[in-house]
């Protein structure tokens, strides 16, 4: 089809070419909805409408769109080395950017293997756990346990360690290496939670079954998001993590965190393992890592992960055959650096912190709503869960993203769940309208 657009010189913008991800592609083009511009909290539409960004663009707008010290960098980069191999070549900005992230990375984790995206941070994580095992003379730990509704992205390991049905059922005859633990999202137990529910935190005894099921000599890895954003926003049970952790450790099985969404602030700390005192062996980040500005992402590893597979190989040779041609590339080095700087100079973590009561306050005022059958919330996420419509799952949830687009905010939806996080420079206005605008929303649809 094509579209009148006002900013194209010809006037027109053709729609049939670009096969969207994630999307119902005939639905969409049917009845586009597109964004032009951006700065601060904001969006523009073509046609010049502004759109209040209550999701972080997709979890990763941490500190507002188009920030001038994020912008002036890349612009600067792009004019001066556009790109620079990392194979057996550098170049000084990758390691600067490095240096700045392992600084805020809980420590000794700070040993940073950088990819473009988090689904290529998790695939190269899952590397690093097999490599680590076979440097240590065990390399029949292949097995990894991810968890249901997990959400890795959408390469081959992550579909398959993930736990989300939809994104895994064309690839059945591929997933003997992978087991999962059970979900955590226990809605009888445990709605309209704030924080962290009291209920579930026996959930993690599952690991122990299945690595004696599978025996620990094959257990590579368990990977999990310490707060599932994809699949809904689940919030982890109180002492549910410190569980995984402790059984982890008790059968030499390492613990990765998937913190793409929960990273850089989001949750009120500089990493989901801070906020909960669990610190994984391995960490996946991507998104917020430079505000999303140039794709980019990365495993952060302890120390002694690293050294195993990197001293462990003969003199010379090449430790980890692994790696991307827009590893490190510079314009995203230039950006983590610049956006860590902003982060650093406005105290974003903290202001999140500052921000997250009442933000959950304002979000659970929401009870009694029309639809609504639970409200969680942690730092600056929230997710409103509704009953689905008879017959037709999901639709009541695309409702509420069209209903609230054309009302001016742009929120998330996973199937009926309403997943929100502003970024960090929300004011406690934009908080009201964008819980208001839900309101009216769900109220009007039926
Ligand atoms: N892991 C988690 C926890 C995510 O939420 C996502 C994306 O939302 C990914 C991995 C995949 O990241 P990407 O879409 O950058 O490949």
């Amino acid at each position: 089809m094509k579209l009148e657009n006002p900013n194209a010189p010809a006037g027109t913008l053709t729609l049939d070419h670009f096969w969207m991800p994630f999307t119902a592609n005939r639905q969409f083009k049917a009845t586009p909805r597109l964004l032009a511009r951006a700065k601060d909290m904001h969006y523009w539409t073509p046609d010049g409408r502004q759109v209040l960004d209550g999701t972080a663009g997709l979890w990763c707008v941490n500190a507002g769109h188009c920030r001038e010290p994020i912008v002036r960098a890349i612009q600067e980069q792009a004019a001066t080395m556009d790109f620079a191999p990392t194979f057996q070549m550098g170049h000084p900005l990758i390691f600067e950017a490095a240096t700045a992230v392992a600084k805020i990375l809980p420590k000794g984790m700070d040993r940073l293997f950088f990819t473009n995206s988090g689904s290529e941070a998790v695939e190269s994580a899952l590397k690093i756990a097999l490599a680590y095992h076979r440097a240590k003379g065990e390399p029949t730990r292949r097995m990894i346990i991810g968890r249901e509704r997990g959400y890795h992205g959408t390469n081959f390991g992550g579909t398959l360690v993930g736990g989300i049905p939809g994104n895994r059922k064309l690839y059945a005859g591929m997933m003997s290496s992978f087991d999962h633990l059970r979900s955590t999202h226990d809605l009888n137990r445990n709605a309209y939670s704030k924080g962290m529910p009291q209920h579930g935190c026996e959930f993690a005894m599952e690991l122990e079954r299945l690595i004696l099921l599978h025996d620990p000599s094959n257990v590579a890895a368990v990977i999990v998001e310490p707060m599932a954003g994809s699949t809904g926003v689940l919030i982890p049970p109180q002492g549910y993590l410190q569980k995984l952790r402790a059984i982890a450790d008790k059968y030499g099985v390492l613990l990765i965190f998937d913190e793409v969404i929960s990273g850089f602030g989001r949750l009120g700390a500089p990493f989901a393992a801070d906020l909960f005192g669990v610190k994984p062996d391995i960490m996946t980040l991507a998104k917020a890592i430079n505000n999303a500005a140039i794709p980019m992402g990365a495993v952060a590893v302890k120390r002694e992960i690293h050294d195993a597979v990197v001293n462990g190989a003969p003199d010379g040779t090449i430790e980890f055959m692994h790696g991307y041609t827009y590893t490190g590339h510079p314009m995203a080095a230039a950006a983590v650096i610049a956006t860590q700087k902003l982060y650093h100079d406005e105290h974003l973590f903290q202001r999140a912190a500052v921000m997250a009561p009442y933000f959950e306050e304002t979000l659970h005022a929401l009870r009694g709503t029309k639809h609504v059958i639970d409200i969680r919330n942690l730092g600056l996420v929230g997710g409103i869960e509704l009953e689905p419509r008879e017959g037709a799952p999901g639709r009541r949830g695309y409702e509420a993203l069209v209903g609230c687009f054309e009302a001016g905010v742009l929120i998330r939806v996973t199937g009926d769940i309403i997943a929100l996080s502003p970024p960090l420079i929300v004011e406690e206005e934009q908080v009201d309208q964008i819980v208001d605008t839900i309101r009216k929303v769900l109220t009007s649809i039926a």
